[in-house]
């Protein structure tokens, strides 16, 4: 005799259920689904015990008449779809039919509707599946469902569940979702008669971001909106400074359908990649609005996860849209000495004077600090005139007209700092190249000829060579550079050899000559890219580089960029023999800088989505790290001043490329404000 049993139907449906219902956010989500799909555009979820014992959503939609009623329960009712070929033009949430059946096999349910054209509205009751009856009733038009004892038939499920404020929570982050998805439906969500959150409904995006997560977030947000090959891609991305150490606050939205796409958040990371800290995950409220017929949401029962057909497309969409909006939108950070807003007060601040002041012992560190501002005269400062100067920055050697040196100069009076130079507690610190006491007033450090002076140090095959054989640079100017305008400035001074203090129009900016160095180097090379000669410097003797196997091909692979960054090379077996290094650089860096970017290339090769732009973009940002001067080394001042004019003439040095701030602003409003002046 056989063995298999067709099953009974309501086992069928239960284990069907499985699938799409599992704990209170499941059904919260079918039904709210529902509600937005029958047109409603106000909607209120209320939830008790985690929606265990009660989950009631109520909306004003287009409502279920009495004959449709039992059919709605049935699985593989909808009306939504009507053949195979609508399942390509999907535009409504739900499809599949199943939702309120399998609902309705796992808890006592409750559906009352009235459609408009109908004089009174209707009840249908149902307890594990089966239908108890349909009575009438007074109802406004709209549809209000009930779900009650949530898995009481099917006590393996409820172990399962999560503690009754874990529920709620998921309940609540999926309402967070559907509410950001629409938002000009105004929805409320009532947790054990509270009420957590409603919105508006008025279809500002903006609005529901800040009803849902607070002014503090909703202010660090930059817009975004771009159409490109037929992808619309809008919404909200977080500012540099609104970062998380996961992807939660990552939200899209395919055709206002919340999913999770790796796709997408790939997209989104790289276009932060310059601006954020590699191990942080930006913020997203992302729409994308794409032609349904490119997009299978069918493969997915919980419809979370969606397939495109064509990814790269998705990708590039969301990579140059967040990518352009960063660039364009960003801001300097501002420093806060008062991270809370809030005034310090007056006691505070003689708490912090306090602690300079010596102690009779004379011990104190600051001691000597205090005696040194005591000795050192007050520069006489003259104020810059306020219109911005052009200046050639070619010429590294001219001083530019806006810039004053004030009496005495910054250069001596920078270096005559009686402190010693320590280490600093940043991600890059070396001990101090050269040594401060053999640095008095009558001998400033020799200044820098250029910034960039070439001084091969070969590696592995050749013996090393004095400097001197190395070639000049074939030229000092860089072919076809623009020219910068440069706002009036003057350099303060430079703290722990690390921080250059510069006062410009109402502001001091508070500049990481690392970081910032890092960022120029990288926005040069990645200029020459686009330029179609680049100055390279010839090496007299070449330097060897042994990599990898993968790092070779990976160099070889992108050979044609790195010769259009600067760089000229043969490749024998594993070892890359540079000839040509770009001018930008600095011998030192010569050599991490390739090293590194030939891991990076190996790394991101074989990636099918990252196109190879990007790929070579983040190789090239990585290496520009290496390249760039340390903090905690002494440098000159037309060094420093070198550094300080291009953070200032280019408007996209505001964060490094590994997306730490460059510099921080203070304004003079500021100043006034801590000193109680306003
Ligand atoms: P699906 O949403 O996939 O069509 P469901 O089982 O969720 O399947 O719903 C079955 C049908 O019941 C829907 O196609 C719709 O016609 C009707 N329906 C369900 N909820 C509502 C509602 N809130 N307002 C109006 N009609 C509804
Ligand atoms: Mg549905």
């Amino acid at each position: 005799m056989g063995i298999i049993n067709v099953l009974d139907f309501s086992v069928a449906n239960l284990i069907a259920a499985g699938e799409v219902v599992d704990r209170p956010a499941s059904v919260i989500k079918e039904l709210l689904e529902n509600s937005i799909d029958a047109g409603a555009d106000d909607i209120t979820v209320e939830i008790k015990r985690g929606g265990i014992t009660f989950m009631r959503v109520t909306d004003n939609g287009k409502g279920i008449s009495k004959e449709d009623l039992p059919i709605a329960v049935k699985r593989h009712a909808t009306s939504k779809i009507h053949n195979a070929g609508d399942l390509d033009s999907i535009l409504t949430l739900g499809f599949r039919g199943e939702a309120l059946a399998a609902i309705a096999s796992v808890s006592k349910l409750r559906i009352m509707s009235k459609t408009a054209d109908s004089e009174v509205g209707h009840i249908l009751e149902s307890e594990g599946g089966s239908v108890k009856g349909i009575i009438e009733a007074g109802c406004a038009n709209g549809t209000t469902v009930i779900v009650e004892n949530l898995f009481e038939n099917v006590p393996a499920r409820l172990k399962f569940l999560k503690k009754d404020v874990t529920e709620a929570m998921a309940v609540s982050a999926y309402v967070e979702k559907i509410a950001l998805s629409r938002p000009d439906i105004s929805i409320k969500l009532i947790i054990d008669g509270n009420m957590k959150f409603m919105t508006s409904g008025d279809s500002k995006l903006y609005n529901v971001i800040y009803v849902l997560f607070g002014r503090d977030f909703a202010k660090r947000l930059i817009p975004v909106d771009n159409r490109s090959d037929g992808v619309h891609v809008f919404g909200y991305v977080g500012a540099p400074d609104n970062i998380r150490a996961n992807r939660n606050f990552q939200n899209f939205f395919i055709n206002h359908r919340f999913i999770k796409s790796k796709t997408v958040s790939a997209a989104l990371e790289q276009a932060y990649s310059a601006f954020i800290p590699s191990d942080k995950f930006p913020c997203a409220i992302l729409n994308i609005d794409i032609n349904p017929a490119l997009v299978d949401v069918n493969v997915h029962p919980a419809k979370l996860e969606v397939k495109f057909s064509n990814e790269k497309l998705v990708f590039e969409a969301v990579y140059s849209t967040v990518r352009q909006a960063l660039e364009s939108k960003i801001q300097r950070p501002e420093f806060n000495i008062n991270p809370k807003g809030d005034r310090i007060s007056a006691a505070d601040y003689m708490k912090r004077l306090n602690s300079f002041i010596p102690v009779s012992d004379g011990k104190r560190e600051k001691t000597e600090q205090l005696e040194f501002a005591a000795r050192t005269p007050i520069p006489e400062y003259r104020r810059p005139e306020s219109t911005p100067v052009v200046s050639p920055m070619q010429n590294e050697s001219a001083v530019p007209s806006g810039y004053r040196s004030p009496e005495p100069n910054f250069e001596r009076a920078e270096y005559s700092a009686p402190v010693t130079p320590h280490k600093c507690d940043a991600a890059v610190h070396d001990e101090p190249k050269a040594d401060v006491s053999s640095l008095t007033e009558n001998e400033p450090p020799a200044p820098f000829e250029a910034p960039f002076v070439p001084s091969s140090q070969p590696v592995t095959r050749h013996e090393p060579e004095p400097k001197s054989a190395v070639s000049a640079p074939k030229s000092e100017i860089a072919d076809g550079e623009p020219e910068y305008i440069v706002p009036e400035y003057r350099i303060i001074g430079e703290a722990f050899y690390s921080y250059v203090f510069v006062e410009t129009g109402d502001s001091v900016l508070i500049i990481d000559k690392h970081a910032a160095h890092e960022r120029i180097i990288f926005e040069q090379l990645k200029n020459n890219l686009k330029k179609k000669k680049v100055i390279s410097q010839m090496l007299l003797v070449p330097i060897d580089v042994v990599m990898t196997d993968a790092e070779a091909v990976a160099i070889s692979e992108y050979a044609d960029e790195l010769k259009q960054t600067g760089f000229e090379f043969e490749i024998y077996g594993n070892t890359v023999s540079i000839t040509e290094t770009p001018i930008e650089l600095d011998s030192d860096g010569v050599v991490p800088m390739i090293q590194t970017i030939a891991g990076r290339l190996a790394d991101g090769t074989g990636n099918v989505t990252v196109s190879r732009d990007i790929i070579y973009e983040k190789a090239l940002f990585q290496a520009s790290c290496k390249a760039a001067v340390k903090i905690g080394h002494i440098h000159d001042a037309e060094h420093l001043k070198w550094i300080c004019e291009r953070v200032l003439a280019l408007d996209i040095i505001k964060f490094c490329p590994h997306g730490r701030p460059v510099a921080f602003e203070l304004t003079k409003h500021d100043f006034e404000r801590q000193f109680k002046r306003v």
